[in-house]
């Protein structure tokens, strides 16, 4: 049989690309499985767990017997040429200026796939890391919030008098927003949230949140075909960070998570908006890592800016590891049940394939993606 291989994540990733549910579908399938020793268990998954559900446990060298491999990350350069020639990749390849990589990856023969360039049609819902992984980082950005604020979320009358409820304002209002607003109102607080997107109006009241933009014409067109958020016209960014900056003045906590598609993240809060809120306030942003939505914000860090303590964690799904795995675990399954030859129990990757047309980074010695081909050559 064909060979999956499951490796360990390099760095600080505290994430697996499998679960014990994945590795017996897997297995279904007619595959063998090898997870590399250790894979599991910053995300709370031991060795035995995947060796009961009928993996092989390896080492790192099981790699370059793989037909498949599935990992978090796009691999180490160090590990490429270990690949066997012809195998397929699955992983968050993460291709922007990473032509070198890619190179090696075309050298070596591998077919690499990359999740996050996964078109969002409903076909591919089941596959969509984005979206599995923003959930839990708009979950997690309330609980890292709630855990730097020195007061109460919720509203509480007490015999020795009432403490009022939070108040939190989330900017950017897609799927880590939504679960966001979701979760602050769960603890208690007064949740009111901010979007480019009409859409998003709709789907923020219905989570009892209070929607606050400047809803102009240019509002009202700002979407794209696909859904995402177009850059806004400078006047629109003005008469919004006006009407933000009087809202933010009154909130106890911001989290922010907007991103447009392929470009640094909008900056939305300024440190003149992060001074003007009360002392002990706090703010999440998770679109640290694309440059920030947050004036001051850090990758990696709690800073003090301006009397706010602004929370910059760089990948927030890893820390809710356990659970960001297995929904993981379950895309990368989702997908790769579409890649395989159900008789003949073997992979065949269809290039012509929408969704295979849309991640394919590498195939047959070259760099294929119409994107990152130029790049790389
Ligand atoms: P994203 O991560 O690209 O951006 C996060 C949010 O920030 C978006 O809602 C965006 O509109 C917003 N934003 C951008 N610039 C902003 C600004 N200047 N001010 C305020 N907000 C700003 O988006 P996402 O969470 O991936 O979701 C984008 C859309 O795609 C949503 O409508 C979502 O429901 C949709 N979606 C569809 C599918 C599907 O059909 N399969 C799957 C996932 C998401």
């Amino acid at each position: 049989s064909q060979v999956i291989f499951v490796g360990r994540e390099a760095g600080q990733e505290t994430r697996v690309s499998a679960s014990a549910e994945t590795v017996k579908r897997l297995k279904g399938l007619g595959f063998d499985v090898i997870v590399e020793a250790g894979a599991g268990l910053k995300s709370g998954v031991p060795d035995s767990e995947f060796s009961s559900a009928g993996a092989e446990i390896g080492s790192a060298a099981d790699i370059s017997k793989a037909d498949v491999v599935l990992l978090v990350n796009r691999p180490l350069d160090t590990l490429i040429p270990h690949f066997k020639r012809g195998a397929l990749l699955l992983a968050v390849m993460n291709p922007y200026d990473a032509a070198a990589s890619l190179n090696l990856l075309a050298d070596q023969g591998v077919t690499a796939l990359s999740m996050e360039l996964m078109p969002r049609i409903t076909r591919a819902q089941s596959m969509d890391v984005l979206s599995s992984q923003a959930n839990l980082a708009g979950y997690r950005a309330v609980i890292d919030a709630t855990h730097e604020y020195g007061k109460a979320m919720p509203m509480m009358m007490t015999a020795a008098g009432t403490v009022p409820a939070a108040k939190v304002f989330v900017m950017g209002a897609g799927v880590a927003g939504l679960q966001a607003i979701a979760t602050a109102r769960r603890l208690g607080a007064v949740v009111s949230a901010t979007d480019v997107r009409p859409a998003a109006k709709e789907q923020v009241a219905s989570l009892g949140g209070k929607f606050i933009a400047v809803e102009d014409e240019e509002f009202r067109a700002a979407e794209t075909a696909a859904g995402y958020a177009k850059p806004m016209s400078e006047a629109y960014q003005q008469k919004q960070a006006a009407l933000v900056a009087d809202h933010i003045a009154k909130q106890d906590i911001i989290i922010t998570t907007a991103l447009i598609p392929g470009r640094a993240a909008p900056r939305l809060v300024t440190r003149a908006m992060l001074a003007s809120m009360k002392p002990g306030s706090v703010a999440v942003d998770l679109a640290v890592e694309r440059g920030g939505n947050i004036e001051g914000s850090k990758a990696g860090e709690i800073v003090d800016v301006e009397g706010v303590r602004v929370i910059g964690y760089a990948n927030v799904p890893g820390r809710v590891a356990a659970s960001a795995s297995a929904l993981y675990a379950r895309n990368l399954y989702a997908f790769l049940e579409t890649l395989v030859d159900k008789a003949a129990k073997e992979v065949r990757v269809n290039p012509e394939d929408e969704l295979v047309k849309a991640t394919m980074l590498t195939h047959a010695g070259a760099v294929v993606h119409p994107n990152f081909a130029a790049a790389a050559e």
